[in-house]
């Protein structure tokens, strides 16, 4: 969800995107949701029985995914993230990030999956230019794993991650999300996994977006408490730099990998985004924590040419709330969102 490949892509040609809002902001990162289901059903994101996931014919196509992309990257958008629901299930996931990877003006294509199935892919994705991969992974303990996850994956995710380090992706993260009594207490043993891994490791505040609504209780342990359990353990942390959600970004002295720490939750990043999501049925969420919805699907069914296209998404974006405390005030509260979790809204 919350993950930029700003250092994996390469800077050449740089270009203004035309994407803008009220309050200056330009958009150049489009993250792309594929699908709905997930082979995990982590408890952060979805109920044990999973969703309502939407069916294919209700999700974009392959085409219909190229041409977006192409589409953006006429308005300058540089970065692509595929995310979903779980990415890898999709069957035409090769093809999709080489198309993207090829488009005109893309600079950049990134992924964030579970790792799952990630063994026997990661070589063709690197073939077909994904330049930058972010697997999930929330605990390093087989019956935590199951109990985060409700599924015995982590062998799998394990074996994912080698193949990712050893495929020859300009970067690697590892997303854990921090929660209070499930694996606050592993945030050291994540931090050792970057001394001598290429890789950063990130803590990520949990957000809302669980159908179970887990955060309500007491599960949140938010990013200055997170910063502080690794000032009190390492001495030898010195800042470095990292992407725009990246609050805090340090690196052990010697160590191979980073760490860095992402107020998902307390949004104070914000004034930086540069992020446009559209969902895997083609919507355009403006912001996370909005509830409002702009259709690339169902005018693209309809026959709108791609100017017709473009001008929905630089409206969309045009709208965007300050920040995503406005987006939750300007919603219509008397409609529930159609969508309560991470895996609908595309992570
Ligand atoms: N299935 C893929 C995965 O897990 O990496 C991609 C989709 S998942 C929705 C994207 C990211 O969202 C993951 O890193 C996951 O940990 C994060 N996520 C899901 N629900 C979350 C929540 N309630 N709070 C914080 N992060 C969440
Ligand atoms: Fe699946 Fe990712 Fe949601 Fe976990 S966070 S259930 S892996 S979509």
């Amino acid at each position: 969800m919350v993950a930029t490949m700003s250092d994996a892509v390469p800077t050449s040609a740089p270009r203004a995107s035309e994407i803008v809002d009220r309050f200056g902001r330009s958009f150049n990162y489009l993250r792309l949701s594929l699908i709905e289901r997930c082979n995990l059903r982590c408890v952060y994101c979805m109920p044990e029985e999973g969703m309502n996931f939407k069916e294919a014919p209700e999700l974009l196509t392959t085409a219909e995914i190229d041409r977006l992309i192409r589409m953006a990257a006429s308005f300058g958008v540089d970065k692509v993230r595929l995310t979903g629901g779980e990415p890898l299930l999709r069957r035409d996931i090769i093809e999709i990030v080489h198309n993207a990877a090829t488009t005109e003006g893309i600079a950049g294509v990134a992924l964030t999956t579970n790792g799952v199935l990630l063994e026997r892919l990661a070589g063709s994705l690197c073939d077909a230019g994904l330049s930058a991969i972010n697997i999930s992974l929330d605990t390093l303990k087989a019956e935590r794993f199951a109990q985060i996850t409700r599924r015995l994956r982590l062998e799998d995710v394990k074996r994912g991650i080698d193949a990712a380090l050893s495929a020859s992706f300009a970067q690697i993260k590892l997303n854990v999300v921090a929660m209070r009594g499930f694996n606050d207490d592993e945030i050291v043993d994540f931090v050792r996994l970057a001394d001598d891994k290429r890789l950063t490791v990130r803590f990520i505040e949990l957000m809302p977006f669980d159908a179970d609504q887990i955060w309500k209780r007491g599960r949140f342990f938010g990013a200055e408490r997170i910063k502080q359990v690794l000032l009190q353990h390492f001495s030898d942390l010195e800042s470095d730099s990292g992407s725009s959600t990246e609050a805090h970004v340090f690196r052990r002295r010697g160590a191979k990998g980073k760490l860095a720490i992402i107020p998902a939750y307390t949004r104070d990043i914000c004034r930086d985004c540069n992020r446009i999501r559209i969902t895997a049925d083609g919507k355009i969420r403006n912001c996370l924590f909005s509830n409002q919805e702009f259709d690339l699907r169902d005018a693209m069914r309809a026959g709108a040419d791609d100017a017709a296209l473009g001008k929905i998404l630089c409206q969309a974006m045009l709208e965007k709330p300050v920040d995503g405390w406005a987006a939750q005030r300007q919603d219509d509260v008397s409609a529930t969102d159609p969508r309560t979790s991470m895996t609908q809204i595309g992570g």
